[in-house]
């Protein structure tokens, strides 16, 4: 079995070391006996949806996105027909906001993919800090680290999770990031995959299932971020309560 991963733009959305999450998708596929390979596509690059199983969108100043967005008009219906086709896609903070309609910032619309109904405003103030989260996707919370200035509403959409600790979507609705088909858009940092091994074999899972049927990962040992994630639980939730 091989899962090839598409990084896409990695020079410009690549913030707070979200290509820690090919990292982990490469050795969790690799310490498991399946190939994996990444593929870097910069701007101008031609992008063959057809070879790829995992798409990585990374987070980016509103600067840089406001540059990808002219590079994305190119890609957005084939990108489209491989979301509806079941394809894989993480999309952390900025590259979450670009699968929506549009990211309304105080400098003008920049313009989004399409490929979910949903979209992003500014508001006073960023949302910054360490953000824990409820997820119907993984028994453990949920961590990592969210900034931004967008508020994304989601209209109606399965959430990747509820926000135990932290602003998430729109610091009001009490709910972080989105679910559709194999897409996952979230704002949480980190990155996200070292972090919540769980979610990382979620993607490896669907991406497999989609090209050789299902599939029943090997266990590996998470036995330090399993305490890590607890530890972090009860230090900011449980605490609390
Ligand atoms: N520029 C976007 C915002 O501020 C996304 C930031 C990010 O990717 N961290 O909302």
């Amino acid at each position: 079995m091989k899962i090839t991963i598409g990084h896409l733009y990695p020079d410009l959305l690549n913030l707070y070391g979200d290509r820690g999450n090919i990292a982990c998708m490469m050795r969790r596929c690799l310490w498991r006996g399946i190939q994996a390979e990444t593929i870097e596509f910069n701007m101008g690059d031609s992008i063959d949806f057809s070879k790829l199983d995992i798409i990585l969108l990374g987070g980016g100043s509103d600067r840089e996105q406001r540059i990808v967005c002219k590079e994305l008009k190119k890609i957005k219906e084939r990108f489209q027909d491989y979301v509806e086709d079941m394809g894989v896609v993480i999309a952390v903070c900025g590259g979450y906001q670009l699968l929506g309609k549009y990211y309304q910032t105080d400098e003008g619309v920049i313009e989004g993919l399409k490929l979910l109904n949903i979209y992003t405003e500014q508001d006073e103030g960023r949302l910054i800090g360490n953000i824990i989260l409820e997820s119907e996707l993984s028994k453990l919370p949920v961590v990592g680290f969210e900034n931004h200035r967008g508020r994304t509403y989601i209209n109606g959409y399965r959430p990747l999770g509820k926000v135990l600790y932290g602003a998430g979507n729109d610091g009001r609705s009490g709910y972080e990031g989105v679910i559709y088909k194999n897409v996952i858009g979230t704002y949480l940092h980190g990155p996200l995959l070292p972090k919540n091994p769980r979610i990382c074999d979620y993607l490896l899972e669907k991406a497999l299932e989609r090209k050789y049927g299902a599939v029943s990962l090997k266990k590996l040992d998470d036995r330090l971020e399993s305490a890590a994630n607890e530890y972090i639980f009860r230090r900011f939730v449980k605490g609390r309560r």
